[in-house]
């Protein structure tokens, strides 16, 4: 599956539930799911989201549709989600708790998690731009996987920019996990500890996917 370039909150609507693709505006009264709370498209209003003919969802619909909200959710593609699946599996414990934890490892989540950006597809955005540093060294892979005692700053160079001149007051405003420790006006936050899973989004289902590739 390719990776989606339309409107994000087409995706909640397709899913029938908040993703959180927004960040702020999704918890006002403009989040399409709470205006136009229907699928997508010319068949919204009297379609279906798939199943069967009784209209019941198969096992494989619901798993598959487990997954497909995570991939959205993270904004990863199929191959590395199945990839990290894969490294989830692998290691010791429970497998959809390892792979929530490596997707909540990824830099762009981190940043997204510090308050510094209002959703993980503008994070990314800044990480591609190069305005991080991690352990003070500059990147642009949103995908990097940080673990316990990582740091990330923002980078002095792109301090000056209107962005992150206001950046800090809005980070203010946005709550953040205690795994993740942050400075605000320094700009700045390290990863603590891998996050629990009552830290991370309930509307996730791991179970579903671990079954998904499981099959
Ligand atoms: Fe989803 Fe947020 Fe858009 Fe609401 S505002 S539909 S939760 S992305």
């Amino acid at each position: 599956m390719s990776k989606n370039l339309g409107p994000v909150c087409r995706l909640c609507r397709r899913e029938g539930e908040k993703l959180y693709l927004k960040g702020e505006r999704c918890f006002t009264p403009k989040c399409a799911i709470d205006r136009r709370p229907f699928p997508p498209g010319q068949h919204g209003k009297t379609g279906s989201r798939g199943g069967n003919r009784s209209g019941r969802e198969s096992d494989y619909l619901r798993q598959l549709r487990a997954k497909q909200r995570a991939r959205r959710v993270y904004g990863v593609l199929e191959r590395q989600f199945r990839r990290y699946y894969e490294v989830a599996n692998q290691r010791r414990g429970l497998t959809g708790l390892n792979l929530l934890q490596i997707l909540e490892s990824r830099l762009d989540n981190v940043v997204y998690r510090l308050g510094f950006a209002a959703n993980r597809a503008q994070a990314r955005l800044l990480v591609t731009h190069g305005h991080f540093m991690v352990n003070g060294r500059r990147t642009d892979v949103p995908s990097m996987l940080l673990k316990e005692g990582d740091t990330v700053a923002v980078r002095e160079g792109s301090r000056s920019l209107e962005y992150f001149k206001v950046m800090p007051d809005l980070a203010e405003s946005r709550t953040s996990p205690s795994w993740v420790d942050r400075d605000i006006r320094q700009m700045s936050g390290s990863v603590q500890r891998l996050p629990e899973r009552a830290e991370i989004d309930g509307f996730l289902n791991e179970q579903l996917i671990v079954e998904y590739y499981s099959r």
